[in-house]
Protein backbone atom coordinates (compact mmCIF):
# COMPACT_ATOMS: atom_id res chain seq x y z
CA UNK A 1 0.00 0.00 0.00
CA UNK A 2 2.52 2.49 1.51
CA UNK A 3 4.96 1.44 -1.61
CA UNK A 4 1.62 2.30 -4.11
CA UNK A 5 1.55 5.44 -2.51
CA UNK A 6 5.39 6.10 -3.29
CA UNK A 7 5.04 4.86 -6.60
CA UNK A 8 1.88 7.02 -7.70
CA UNK A 9 4.02 9.97 -6.36
CA UNK A 10 7.08 9.93 -7.94
CA UNK A 11 4.88 9.25 -11.28
CA UNK A 12 3.08 12.75 -10.44
CA UNK A 13 6.27 14.57 -10.25
CA UNK A 14 7.75 13.22 -12.96
CA UNK A 15 4.47 13.72 -15.21
CA UNK A 16 5.11 17.45 -13.94
CA UNK A 17 8.35 17.33 -14.80
CA UNK A 18 7.65 16.17 -18.43
CA UNK A 19 5.15 19.33 -19.01
CA UNK A 20 7.92 21.86 -18.06
CA UNK A 21 8.74 24.82 -20.36
CA UNK A 22 12.04 22.78 -21.60
CA UNK A 23 11.59 20.26 -24.51
CA UNK A 24 12.47 16.62 -22.90
CA UNK A 25 13.47 13.83 -25.21
CA UNK A 26 13.89 10.72 -24.67
CA UNK A 27 15.30 7.32 -26.51
CA UNK A 28 15.95 4.17 -25.66
CA UNK A 29 18.83 2.10 -25.58
CA UNK A 30 19.18 2.22 -29.35
CA UNK A 31 19.16 6.09 -29.18
CA UNK A 32 15.40 5.76 -30.82
CA UNK A 33 12.55 8.77 -29.77
CA UNK A 34 10.25 6.99 -27.53
CA UNK A 35 9.21 9.78 -26.04
CA UNK A 36 8.66 14.08 -26.32
CA UNK A 37 7.11 16.28 -24.27
CA UNK A 38 5.34 19.39 -25.38
CA UNK A 39 7.57 22.00 -24.99
CA UNK A 40 9.65 19.89 -27.85
CA UNK A 41 6.71 20.49 -30.16
CA UNK A 42 6.84 23.62 -29.73
CA UNK A 43 10.60 24.52 -29.95
CA UNK A 44 11.53 22.35 -32.84
CA UNK A 45 7.80 22.17 -35.05
CA UNK A 46 7.99 18.22 -34.99
CA UNK A 47 4.85 16.48 -33.68
CA UNK A 48 5.26 13.40 -31.28
CA UNK A 49 4.22 11.52 -34.27
CA UNK A 50 6.80 13.17 -36.21
CA UNK A 51 9.57 11.53 -34.25
CA UNK A 52 8.78 8.25 -32.53
CA UNK A 53 11.05 5.62 -33.21
CA UNK A 54 13.59 7.96 -35.12
CA UNK A 55 17.25 9.35 -34.43
CA UNK A 56 17.35 12.40 -32.68
CA UNK A 57 19.85 12.99 -35.69
CA UNK A 58 16.39 14.64 -37.90
CA UNK A 59 17.35 17.59 -36.04
CA UNK A 60 20.72 18.09 -36.94
CA UNK A 61 21.07 21.41 -38.54
CA UNK A 62 24.63 20.26 -40.08
CA UNK A 63 26.60 23.24 -38.69
CA UNK A 64 28.55 21.12 -35.90
CA UNK A 65 31.46 19.15 -37.17
CA UNK A 66 31.71 15.02 -36.47
CA UNK A 67 34.44 15.89 -34.04
CA UNK A 68 32.25 17.70 -31.86
CA UNK A 69 29.19 14.71 -31.59
CA UNK A 70 32.13 12.24 -31.28
CA UNK A 71 33.40 14.03 -28.03
CA UNK A 72 29.90 14.25 -26.86
CA UNK A 73 29.33 10.63 -26.88
CA UNK A 74 32.23 9.96 -25.54
CA UNK A 75 31.69 11.94 -22.83
CA UNK A 76 28.30 10.49 -22.30
CA UNK A 77 29.50 6.84 -22.20
CA UNK A 78 32.64 7.87 -19.79
CA UNK A 79 30.60 9.77 -17.40
CA UNK A 80 26.62 9.08 -17.72
CA UNK A 81 25.95 13.10 -19.16
CA UNK A 82 26.46 15.67 -21.52
CA UNK A 83 26.60 19.46 -20.99
CA UNK A 84 26.25 22.37 -24.20
CA UNK A 85 25.11 24.26 -26.94
CA UNK A 86 24.40 22.98 -30.07
CA UNK A 87 22.52 24.53 -32.78
CA UNK A 88 19.43 22.22 -34.54
CA UNK A 89 17.37 22.91 -37.43
CA UNK A 90 13.05 23.00 -36.55
CA UNK A 91 10.82 21.39 -39.04
CA UNK A 92 10.36 24.59 -40.91
CA UNK A 93 14.04 24.83 -41.59
CA UNK A 94 15.22 27.52 -39.24
CA UNK A 95 18.11 26.69 -37.80
CA UNK A 96 18.30 27.96 -33.74
CA UNK A 97 20.48 27.29 -31.05
CA UNK A 98 19.67 25.13 -27.90
CA UNK A 99 21.67 24.50 -24.80
CA UNK A 100 21.01 20.62 -24.01
CA UNK A 101 21.75 18.16 -21.24
CA UNK A 102 21.66 14.69 -21.99
CA UNK A 103 21.76 12.05 -19.42
CA UNK A 104 22.02 8.26 -19.38
CA UNK A 105 19.40 5.92 -17.41
CA UNK A 106 20.81 2.68 -16.88
CA UNK A 107 19.69 -0.30 -14.51
CA UNK A 108 20.93 -1.47 -11.60
CA UNK A 109 23.24 -3.43 -13.56
CA UNK A 110 24.91 -0.88 -15.63
CA UNK A 111 22.85 -1.64 -18.74
CA UNK A 112 21.48 1.71 -20.38
CA UNK A 113 17.80 1.69 -20.73
CA UNK A 114 17.44 5.53 -21.55
CA UNK A 115 19.39 8.61 -22.95
CA UNK A 116 17.40 11.98 -21.41
CA UNK A 117 17.47 14.89 -23.41
CA UNK A 118 16.62 18.41 -22.11
CA UNK A 119 16.77 21.50 -23.72
CA UNK A 120 15.90 24.96 -24.36
CA UNK A 121 16.11 27.29 -26.77
CA UNK A 122 18.83 30.28 -26.44
CA UNK A 123 18.74 31.98 -29.90
CA UNK A 124 17.16 35.31 -28.39
CA UNK A 125 19.69 34.74 -25.25
CA UNK A 126 22.39 34.62 -27.13
CA UNK A 127 21.57 37.44 -29.62
CA UNK A 128 21.24 39.77 -26.57
CA UNK A 129 24.98 38.34 -25.38
CA UNK A 130 25.85 39.67 -28.67
CA UNK A 131 23.92 42.60 -28.94
CA UNK A 132 25.37 43.15 -25.07
CA UNK A 133 28.77 42.66 -26.77
CA UNK A 134 28.50 44.83 -29.23
CA UNK A 135 27.15 47.96 -26.79
CA UNK A 136 30.68 47.02 -24.69
CA UNK A 137 32.94 46.85 -27.70
CA UNK A 138 31.71 49.02 -30.33
CA UNK A 139 31.39 52.43 -31.26
CA UNK A 140 27.66 53.18 -31.60
CA UNK A 141 28.04 55.79 -33.83
CA UNK A 142 30.15 54.85 -36.63
CA UNK A 143 30.36 50.65 -35.55
CA UNK A 144 33.68 50.72 -35.94
CA UNK A 145 35.65 48.76 -32.24
CA UNK A 146 35.76 51.48 -29.51
CA UNK A 147 39.04 51.99 -27.35
CA UNK A 148 38.17 49.14 -25.16
CA UNK A 149 38.19 47.11 -28.38
CA UNK A 150 41.55 47.87 -29.80
CA UNK A 151 43.33 47.88 -26.71
CA UNK A 152 42.28 43.90 -25.91
CA UNK A 153 43.26 43.83 -29.99
CA UNK A 154 46.44 45.76 -29.60
CA UNK A 155 47.58 43.65 -26.31
CA UNK A 156 47.07 40.28 -28.63
CA UNK A 157 48.86 41.96 -31.71
CA UNK A 158 52.18 42.79 -29.39
CA UNK A 159 52.13 38.91 -28.09
CA UNK A 160 51.21 37.44 -31.62
CA UNK A 161 54.33 39.42 -32.89
CA UNK A 162 56.67 38.91 -30.03
CA UNK A 163 55.94 35.10 -30.36
CA UNK A 164 56.24 34.63 -33.92
CA UNK A 165 59.30 37.36 -34.43
CA UNK A 166 56.91 39.53 -37.21
CA UNK A 167 55.97 43.24 -36.55
CA UNK A 168 52.91 45.33 -36.64
CA UNK A 169 51.79 48.99 -37.24
CA UNK A 170 49.89 51.14 -35.37
CA UNK A 171 48.60 54.00 -37.31
CA UNK A 172 46.86 56.94 -35.62
CA UNK A 173 44.62 59.60 -37.65
CA UNK A 174 42.85 62.39 -37.09
CA UNK A 175 40.56 64.53 -38.89
CA UNK A 176 41.86 67.68 -39.47
CA UNK A 177 39.68 70.86 -38.96
CA UNK A 178 37.47 69.11 -36.98
CA UNK A 179 36.06 70.98 -34.28
CA UNK A 180 35.70 73.66 -37.16
CA UNK A 181 32.91 72.19 -39.09
CA UNK A 182 31.02 70.70 -35.77
CA UNK A 183 31.32 74.39 -34.52
CA UNK A 184 29.78 75.64 -37.60
CA UNK A 185 27.95 73.29 -39.00
CA UNK A 186 26.85 71.69 -35.61
CA UNK A 187 27.31 68.29 -34.38
CA UNK A 188 24.77 66.54 -36.22
CA UNK A 189 26.71 67.26 -39.31
CA UNK A 190 30.00 66.50 -37.39
CA UNK A 191 28.33 62.63 -36.58
CA UNK A 192 27.91 62.61 -40.58
CA UNK A 193 31.60 63.45 -41.49
CA UNK A 194 32.73 60.83 -38.69
CA UNK A 195 30.74 57.80 -40.28
CA UNK A 196 31.29 58.23 -43.82
CA UNK A 197 35.24 58.54 -42.61
CA UNK A 198 34.88 55.08 -40.61
CA UNK A 199 33.17 53.84 -43.62
CA UNK A 200 36.44 54.89 -45.95
CA UNK A 201 38.37 53.92 -43.35
CA UNK A 202 37.64 50.52 -43.23
CA UNK A 203 37.74 50.30 -47.14
CA UNK A 204 41.23 50.98 -46.84
CA UNK A 205 42.19 47.51 -44.91
CA UNK A 206 42.12 44.07 -44.71
CA UNK A 207 39.73 42.00 -43.01
CA UNK A 208 42.27 40.74 -40.16
CA UNK A 209 42.84 44.67 -39.53
CA UNK A 210 41.44 46.50 -36.73
CA UNK A 211 39.77 49.92 -37.40
CA UNK A 212 39.06 51.95 -34.49
CA UNK A 213 37.13 55.23 -33.31
CA UNK A 214 39.47 56.46 -30.45
CA UNK A 215 37.56 59.53 -29.58
CA UNK A 216 36.13 62.43 -31.04
CA UNK A 217 37.45 62.89 -34.45
CA UNK A 218 40.85 60.46 -33.53
CA UNK A 219 40.63 57.24 -34.86
CA UNK A 220 43.69 54.01 -34.50
CA UNK A 221 43.65 51.24 -37.10
CA UNK A 222 46.25 48.43 -36.02
CA UNK A 223 47.84 46.05 -39.04
CA UNK A 224 48.36 42.82 -38.63
CA UNK A 225 49.53 39.94 -40.21
CA UNK A 226 52.46 41.64 -42.29
CA UNK A 227 55.64 41.09 -43.71
CA UNK A 228 58.60 39.58 -41.75
CA UNK A 229 60.66 41.93 -43.48
CA UNK A 230 61.48 45.16 -41.15
CA UNK A 231 61.64 47.46 -44.30
CA UNK A 232 58.70 45.86 -46.07
CA UNK A 233 56.49 46.30 -43.11
CA UNK A 234 57.31 50.09 -43.19
CA UNK A 235 56.12 50.22 -46.96
CA UNK A 236 52.71 48.20 -46.25
CA UNK A 237 51.96 50.82 -43.32
CA UNK A 238 53.02 53.76 -46.26
CA UNK A 239 50.63 52.11 -48.29
CA UNK A 240 48.06 51.92 -46.26
CA UNK A 241 48.89 55.55 -45.01
CA UNK A 242 48.67 56.69 -48.84
CA UNK A 243 45.68 54.98 -49.17
CA UNK A 244 43.92 56.85 -46.91
CA UNK A 245 44.76 60.33 -47.95
CA UNK A 246 43.68 59.23 -51.11
CA UNK A 247 40.46 57.89 -50.03
CA UNK A 248 40.09 60.92 -48.09
CA UNK A 249 40.20 63.23 -51.55
CA UNK A 250 36.40 62.44 -52.64
CA UNK A 251 34.16 64.86 -51.30
CA UNK A 252 32.04 64.10 -48.28
CA UNK A 253 28.33 64.68 -48.99
CA UNK A 254 26.71 65.97 -45.27
CA UNK A 255 23.00 66.71 -45.53
CA UNK A 256 23.45 68.74 -48.27
CA UNK A 257 26.64 70.04 -47.48
CA UNK A 258 29.62 69.46 -50.04
CA UNK A 259 32.72 69.02 -47.48
CA UNK A 260 36.07 68.30 -47.82
CA UNK A 261 38.15 66.95 -45.13
CA UNK A 262 41.93 65.61 -44.74
CA UNK A 263 43.58 63.49 -42.05
CA UNK A 264 46.75 64.13 -40.60
CA UNK A 265 48.12 60.21 -40.12
CA UNK A 266 51.29 59.58 -37.34
CA UNK A 267 52.30 55.76 -37.92
CA UNK A 268 54.65 53.64 -35.78
CA UNK A 269 56.03 49.86 -36.09
CA UNK A 270 55.48 47.32 -33.37
CA UNK A 271 57.40 44.08 -32.86
CA UNK A 272 55.94 43.08 -29.42
CA UNK A 273 59.17 44.08 -27.09
CA UNK A 274 57.44 47.70 -26.26
CA UNK A 275 56.44 47.81 -22.33
CA UNK A 276 52.82 48.13 -23.12
CA UNK A 277 50.49 48.64 -25.17
CA UNK A 278 50.78 52.56 -24.50
CA UNK A 279 54.17 52.87 -25.72
CA UNK A 280 52.99 52.18 -29.61
CA UNK A 281 50.02 54.19 -29.07
CA UNK A 282 52.14 57.51 -27.58
CA UNK A 283 54.76 57.28 -30.56
CA UNK A 284 51.81 56.71 -33.42
CA UNK A 285 50.19 60.10 -31.14
CA UNK A 286 53.03 61.85 -31.40
CA UNK A 287 53.90 61.00 -35.39
CA UNK A 288 50.33 62.45 -35.84
CA UNK A 289 51.29 65.58 -34.00
CA UNK A 290 54.48 66.06 -36.18
CA UNK A 291 51.91 65.12 -39.58
CA UNK A 292 49.70 68.19 -38.05
CA UNK A 293 53.17 70.38 -37.52
CA UNK A 294 53.98 69.62 -40.83
CA UNK A 295 51.26 71.11 -42.14
CA UNK A 296 48.38 68.45 -41.97
CA UNK A 297 47.07 66.37 -45.12
CA UNK A 298 50.63 64.07 -44.29
CA UNK A 299 51.79 61.10 -42.77
CA UNK A 300 54.62 60.69 -40.42
CA UNK A 301 56.41 57.94 -38.98
CA UNK A 302 57.51 58.11 -35.60
CA UNK A 303 61.35 58.49 -35.13
CA UNK A 304 63.74 58.45 -31.69
CA UNK A 305 63.84 62.29 -32.18
CA UNK A 306 60.33 62.85 -32.03
CA UNK A 307 60.95 61.13 -28.58
CA UNK A 308 64.23 62.79 -27.44
CA UNK A 309 62.34 66.27 -28.18
CA UNK A 310 58.94 65.38 -26.53
CA UNK A 311 61.63 64.06 -23.21
CA UNK A 312 63.32 67.49 -23.55
CA UNK A 313 60.00 69.54 -23.40
CA UNK A 314 58.73 66.86 -20.58
CA UNK A 315 62.19 67.86 -18.59
CA UNK A 316 61.85 71.48 -19.11
CA UNK A 317 58.36 71.27 -17.85
CA UNK A 318 59.62 69.57 -14.83
CA UNK A 319 62.05 72.29 -14.51
CA UNK A 320 59.76 75.13 -14.86
CA UNK A 321 57.73 74.27 -11.97
CA UNK A 322 61.23 74.93 -9.53
CA UNK A 323 62.04 77.98 -11.92
CA UNK A 324 60.15 80.50 -9.41
CA UNK A 325 61.45 79.18 -6.07
CA UNK A 326 65.37 79.51 -7.62
CA UNK A 327 64.52 82.93 -8.76
CA UNK A 328 65.44 81.96 -12.32
CA UNK A 329 63.26 84.64 -13.91
CA UNK A 330 64.54 87.57 -15.57
CA UNK A 331 62.68 90.56 -16.85
CA UNK A 332 63.99 92.19 -19.84
CA UNK A 333 62.57 95.90 -21.13
CA UNK A 334 62.10 97.13 -24.66
CA UNK A 335 61.54 100.40 -24.99
CA UNK A 336 58.39 102.50 -26.48
CA UNK A 337 59.61 105.63 -28.20
CA UNK A 338 57.37 108.43 -29.87
CA UNK A 339 58.04 109.96 -33.08
CA UNK A 340 59.96 113.07 -31.72
CA UNK A 341 62.50 110.28 -30.47
CA UNK A 342 61.09 110.36 -26.87
CA UNK A 343 61.39 107.00 -24.68
CA UNK A 344 57.62 106.93 -23.27
CA UNK A 345 58.16 103.81 -21.47
CA UNK A 346 58.94 99.73 -22.07
CA UNK A 347 57.95 96.95 -22.45
CA UNK A 348 58.64 94.28 -20.10
CA UNK A 349 59.34 90.79 -21.84
CA UNK A 350 60.16 87.55 -19.44
CA UNK A 351 63.46 85.50 -20.06
CA UNK A 352 64.37 82.18 -18.58
CA UNK A 353 67.58 82.32 -17.37
CA UNK A 354 68.18 78.36 -17.17
CA UNK A 355 71.27 77.27 -15.15
CA UNK A 356 72.12 74.45 -17.75
CA UNK A 357 70.41 75.68 -21.02
CA UNK A 358 71.20 79.80 -20.82
CA UNK A 359 68.85 82.34 -21.57
CA UNK A 360 65.57 80.97 -22.89
CA UNK A 361 62.72 82.98 -24.60
CA UNK A 362 59.09 83.07 -23.69
CA UNK A 363 58.37 80.92 -26.72
CA UNK A 364 60.48 78.32 -25.17
CA UNK A 365 58.30 78.60 -21.94
CA UNK A 366 55.19 80.30 -21.96
CA UNK A 367 53.27 77.76 -23.83
CA UNK A 368 54.26 74.93 -21.10
CA UNK A 369 53.51 77.02 -18.25
CA UNK A 370 49.76 77.80 -19.88
CA UNK A 371 49.46 74.14 -19.05
CA UNK A 372 48.92 74.41 -15.59
CA UNK A 373 48.17 77.16 -12.69
CA UNK A 374 52.19 77.87 -13.02
CA UNK A 375 51.02 80.48 -15.44
CA UNK A 376 49.42 82.42 -12.97
CA UNK A 377 51.99 82.54 -10.72
CA UNK A 378 54.57 83.91 -13.13
CA UNK A 379 51.96 86.52 -14.36
CA UNK A 380 51.88 88.01 -10.07
CA UNK A 381 55.58 87.56 -10.66
CA UNK A 382 55.70 89.87 -13.90
CA UNK A 383 53.43 92.06 -12.50
CA UNK A 384 55.11 92.52 -8.85
CA UNK A 385 58.87 93.06 -10.70
CA UNK A 386 57.09 95.70 -13.08
CA UNK A 387 55.84 97.46 -9.98
CA UNK A 388 59.00 97.58 -7.88
CA UNK A 389 60.45 98.57 -11.44
CA UNK A 390 57.69 101.39 -11.87
CA UNK A 391 58.56 102.45 -8.16
CA UNK A 392 62.19 102.70 -8.67
CA UNK A 393 61.40 104.71 -12.32
CA UNK A 394 58.96 107.14 -10.42
CA UNK A 395 61.51 108.28 -7.66
CA UNK A 396 63.38 110.02 -10.68
CA UNK A 397 62.65 113.12 -12.15
CA UNK A 398 63.83 111.80 -15.73
CA UNK A 399 61.75 108.18 -15.80
CA UNK A 400 59.06 109.39 -13.35
CA UNK A 401 56.36 109.98 -16.33
CA UNK A 402 57.79 106.39 -18.15
CA UNK A 403 55.39 103.44 -18.28
CA UNK A 404 55.78 99.74 -18.28
CA UNK A 405 53.69 97.21 -20.18
CA UNK A 406 53.05 93.83 -19.06
CA UNK A 407 51.67 91.14 -21.07
CA UNK A 408 48.72 89.02 -19.21
CA UNK A 409 48.11 85.13 -20.06
CA UNK A 410 44.58 84.66 -21.46
CA UNK A 411 44.62 81.59 -18.57
CA UNK A 412 45.45 84.93 -15.54
CA UNK A 413 43.07 87.56 -16.76
CA UNK A 414 40.23 85.12 -16.99
CA UNK A 415 40.40 83.89 -13.46
CA UNK A 416 37.88 85.83 -11.00
CA UNK A 417 40.55 86.64 -8.61
CA UNK A 418 42.75 88.27 -11.26
CA UNK A 419 41.45 92.02 -11.08
CA UNK A 420 41.78 91.52 -7.05
CA UNK A 421 45.04 90.56 -7.39
CA UNK A 422 46.11 93.91 -9.51
CA UNK A 423 44.65 95.88 -7.12
CA UNK A 424 46.37 94.37 -4.56
CA UNK A 425 49.72 94.46 -5.80
CA UNK A 426 49.23 98.00 -6.80
CA UNK A 427 48.36 99.26 -3.31
CA UNK A 428 51.23 97.05 -1.81
CA UNK A 429 54.11 98.61 -3.99
CA UNK A 430 51.96 102.30 -4.04
CA UNK A 431 52.94 102.63 -7.41
CA UNK A 432 50.74 105.52 -9.46
CA UNK A 433 48.26 102.44 -11.55
CA UNK A 434 48.48 104.72 -14.68
CA UNK A 435 52.29 104.40 -15.11
CA UNK A 436 51.16 100.22 -15.48
CA UNK A 437 49.23 99.06 -19.05
CA UNK A 438 48.40 95.44 -19.28
CA UNK A 439 48.79 93.90 -22.65
CA UNK A 440 46.21 91.21 -23.91
CA UNK A 441 45.39 89.65 -27.00
CA UNK A 442 42.22 90.15 -28.29
CA UNK A 443 40.56 86.59 -28.81
CA UNK A 444 40.48 86.01 -24.95
CA UNK A 445 38.48 89.26 -24.57
CA UNK A 446 35.94 88.38 -27.27
CA UNK A 447 35.42 84.86 -25.93
CA UNK A 448 34.16 86.40 -23.23
CA UNK A 449 33.27 90.17 -23.74
CA UNK A 450 30.94 91.01 -20.93
CA UNK A 451 33.07 89.59 -18.33
CA UNK A 452 35.74 91.23 -20.16
CA UNK A 453 34.92 94.42 -19.75
CA UNK A 454 33.73 94.45 -16.34
CA UNK A 455 37.63 93.76 -15.07
CA UNK A 456 38.43 96.21 -17.63
CA UNK A 457 36.28 99.12 -16.26
CA UNK A 458 37.32 97.87 -12.60
CA UNK A 459 41.15 98.19 -13.32
CA UNK A 460 40.88 101.27 -15.03
CA UNK A 461 38.91 102.65 -12.43
CA UNK A 462 42.15 102.93 -10.10
CA UNK A 463 44.15 104.01 -13.40
CA UNK A 464 45.63 100.55 -15.16
CA UNK A 465 45.44 101.37 -18.83
CA UNK A 466 44.98 98.27 -21.42
CA UNK A 467 46.29 97.45 -24.79
CA UNK A 468 45.56 94.66 -27.14
CA UNK A 469 48.81 93.24 -28.25
CA UNK A 470 49.10 91.36 -31.65
CA UNK A 471 46.21 93.06 -33.35
CA UNK A 472 45.44 92.04 -36.57
CA UNK A 473 46.28 88.76 -35.97
CA UNK A 474 42.57 87.41 -34.30
CA UNK A 475 39.34 88.64 -34.82
CA UNK A 476 39.73 92.14 -34.80
CA UNK A 477 36.08 92.59 -35.04
CA UNK A 478 34.99 96.41 -35.32
CA UNK A 479 32.25 95.83 -33.28
CA UNK A 480 33.62 94.60 -30.20
CA UNK A 481 36.38 96.77 -30.72
CA UNK A 482 34.24 99.73 -30.00
CA UNK A 483 33.18 97.94 -26.99
CA UNK A 484 35.83 97.21 -25.09
CA UNK A 485 37.32 100.29 -22.98
CA UNK A 486 40.67 100.17 -24.63
CA UNK A 487 43.59 102.71 -24.34
CA UNK A 488 45.80 101.26 -26.76
CA UNK A 489 46.34 98.89 -30.20
CA UNK A 490 48.97 97.36 -31.07
CA UNK A 491 49.78 96.43 -34.71
CA UNK A 492 51.33 93.35 -34.46
CA UNK A 493 54.33 92.58 -36.05
CA UNK A 494 54.22 90.24 -38.83
CA UNK A 495 52.33 93.33 -40.80
CA UNK A 496 55.24 95.71 -39.86
CA UNK A 497 57.69 93.13 -41.44
CA UNK A 498 56.23 93.63 -45.13
CA UNK A 499 56.60 97.19 -44.92
CA UNK A 500 59.10 98.54 -47.72
CA UNK A 501 58.68 94.92 -49.15
CA UNK A 502 57.32 93.85 -52.89
CA UNK A 503 54.65 93.27 -52.59
CA UNK A 504 53.34 94.95 -49.59
CA UNK A 505 49.79 95.72 -49.20
CA UNK A 506 49.85 98.77 -46.75
CA UNK A 507 46.06 98.70 -46.41
CA UNK A 508 46.00 96.79 -43.61
CA UNK A 509 48.26 98.45 -41.42
CA UNK A 510 46.50 102.01 -42.46
CA UNK A 511 43.13 100.37 -41.34
CA UNK A 512 44.40 99.41 -37.70
CA UNK A 513 45.85 103.02 -37.78
CA UNK A 514 42.28 104.39 -38.93
CA UNK A 515 40.49 102.47 -36.69
CA UNK A 516 42.31 103.19 -33.77
CA UNK A 517 42.32 107.07 -34.40
CA UNK A 518 38.56 107.00 -35.05
CA UNK A 519 38.29 105.31 -31.51
CA UNK A 520 39.66 107.42 -29.92
CA UNK A 521 42.76 105.13 -28.66
CA UNK A 522 46.19 105.41 -28.55
CA UNK A 523 48.15 103.21 -31.66
CA UNK A 524 51.49 101.83 -31.55
CA UNK A 525 53.40 99.21 -34.45
CA UNK A 526 55.76 96.94 -32.31
CA UNK A 527 58.50 94.97 -34.30
CA UNK A 528 59.77 98.33 -36.01
CA UNK A 529 63.03 97.18 -37.67
CA UNK A 530 63.94 99.58 -40.31
CA UNK A 531 63.87 103.71 -40.93
CA UNK A 532 61.44 103.18 -43.87
CA UNK A 533 59.05 101.16 -41.37
CA UNK A 534 59.00 104.02 -39.26
CA UNK A 535 58.77 106.66 -41.75
CA UNK A 536 55.91 104.37 -43.41
CA UNK A 537 54.33 104.69 -40.11
CA UNK A 538 54.97 108.12 -39.38
CA UNK A 539 53.18 109.10 -42.75
CA UNK A 540 50.17 106.99 -41.77
CA UNK A 541 49.80 109.34 -38.29
CA UNK A 542 50.96 106.05 -35.84
CA UNK A 543 53.30 108.00 -33.60
CA UNK A 544 54.35 105.12 -31.60
CA UNK A 545 57.31 102.76 -32.00
CA UNK A 546 58.70 99.11 -30.72
CA UNK A 547 61.67 97.38 -32.31
CA UNK A 548 64.82 96.85 -32.76
CA UNK A 549 65.42 99.88 -34.71
CA UNK A 550 65.78 101.83 -31.29
CA UNK A 551 66.66 99.02 -28.83
CA UNK A 552 66.22 95.03 -28.33
CA UNK A 553 64.69 93.81 -24.99
CA UNK A 554 67.38 93.97 -22.38
CA UNK A 555 67.87 94.01 -18.37
CA UNK A 556 67.36 96.91 -16.71
CA UNK A 557 71.11 97.89 -16.37
CA UNK A 558 71.17 98.01 -19.75
CA UNK A 559 68.16 100.06 -20.19
CA UNK A 560 68.76 103.32 -21.48
CA UNK A 561 66.35 106.11 -20.52
CA UNK A 562 67.48 108.97 -22.98
CA UNK A 563 67.29 108.73 -26.55
P1 LIG B 1 54.75 90.18 -27.60
O1 LIG B 1 54.10 90.65 -26.36
O2 LIG B 1 54.08 90.49 -28.88
O3 LIG B 1 56.20 90.76 -27.55
C1 LIG B 1 56.89 91.24 -28.64
C2 LIG B 1 57.90 90.24 -29.10
O4 LIG B 1 58.52 90.75 -30.26
C3 LIG B 1 59.01 90.02 -28.10
O5 LIG B 1 59.42 88.69 -28.22
C4 LIG B 1 60.09 90.94 -28.63
O6 LIG B 1 61.39 90.54 -28.26
C5 LIG B 1 59.91 90.79 -30.10
N1 LIG B 1 60.40 91.93 -30.83
C6 LIG B 1 60.52 93.20 -30.39
N2 LIG B 1 61.02 93.99 -31.36
C7 LIG B 1 61.19 93.23 -32.44
C8 LIG B 1 61.66 93.47 -33.76
O7 LIG B 1 62.00 94.56 -34.13
N3 LIG B 1 61.68 92.42 -34.62
C9 LIG B 1 61.28 91.18 -34.24
N4 LIG B 1 61.33 90.20 -35.12
N5 LIG B 1 60.84 90.91 -33.00
C10 LIG B 1 60.79 91.93 -32.10
P2 LIG B 1 59.70 87.84 -26.95
O8 LIG B 1 60.32 88.62 -25.88
O9 LIG B 1 60.36 86.60 -27.43
O10 LIG B 1 58.24 87.49 -26.47
C11 LIG B 1 57.40 86.73 -27.24
C12 LIG B 1 56.03 86.68 -26.66
O11 LIG B 1 56.02 86.03 -25.41
C13 LIG B 1 55.46 88.05 -26.37
O12 LIG B 1 54.97 88.62 -27.56
C14 LIG B 1 54.40 87.72 -25.38
O13 LIG B 1 53.24 87.29 -26.03
C15 LIG B 1 55.01 86.58 -24.64
N6 LIG B 1 55.56 87.08 -23.36
C16 LIG B 1 56.68 87.76 -23.15
N7 LIG B 1 56.80 88.05 -21.84
C17 LIG B 1 55.71 87.56 -21.23
C18 LIG B 1 55.24 87.57 -19.88
O14 LIG B 1 55.84 88.13 -18.98
N8 LIG B 1 54.06 86.95 -19.63
C19 LIG B 1 53.35 86.36 -20.61
N9 LIG B 1 52.19 85.77 -20.28
N10 LIG B 1 53.75 86.35 -21.88
C20 LIG B 1 54.92 86.95 -22.19
MG1 LIG C 1 53.33 92.20 -25.72
MG1 LIG D 1 52.93 91.48 -29.80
Amino acid sequence: MQMNKLETNERLIAAAIFESKNAILITDANNLIIRVNQAFTVITGYKIEDVIGKSPRLLSSGREHKSFYRAMWEKIDNTGNWEGDISNKRKDGLIYLERLFISVVKDRHGVVLNYVGIFYDITTLKKAATEIQRLAFYDPLTGLANRLLLCDRLKQALLINKRNGTEGALLFIDLDNFKILNDTKGHDIGDLLLKQVAQRLESCVRRCDTVARFGGDEFVIILEELSHQHHEVEEQAEIVGLKILAAFKDDYLLDSCVYQCTPSIGITLFDGYEKSIDEPMKQADIAMYQAKELGRNKICFFNSQMQININARIELEKELHTALVENEFRLFYQSQIKNTGEIVGAEALIRWQHPQRGLLLPIEFILLAEKSELIISIGLWVLKQACIQLKNWESQTNTQSLQLSVNISAKHFCREDFVNQVVEIIRFYSIRADRLKIEIVESLLIENIEESIDKMNSLRAIGVRFSIDDFGTGYSSLSYLTRLPLDQLKIDKSFIRHIGHQPFNGVIVQTVIGMAQSLGIEVIAEGVETEMQRTFLEENQCHLYQGYLFSKPVPIERFIFDK
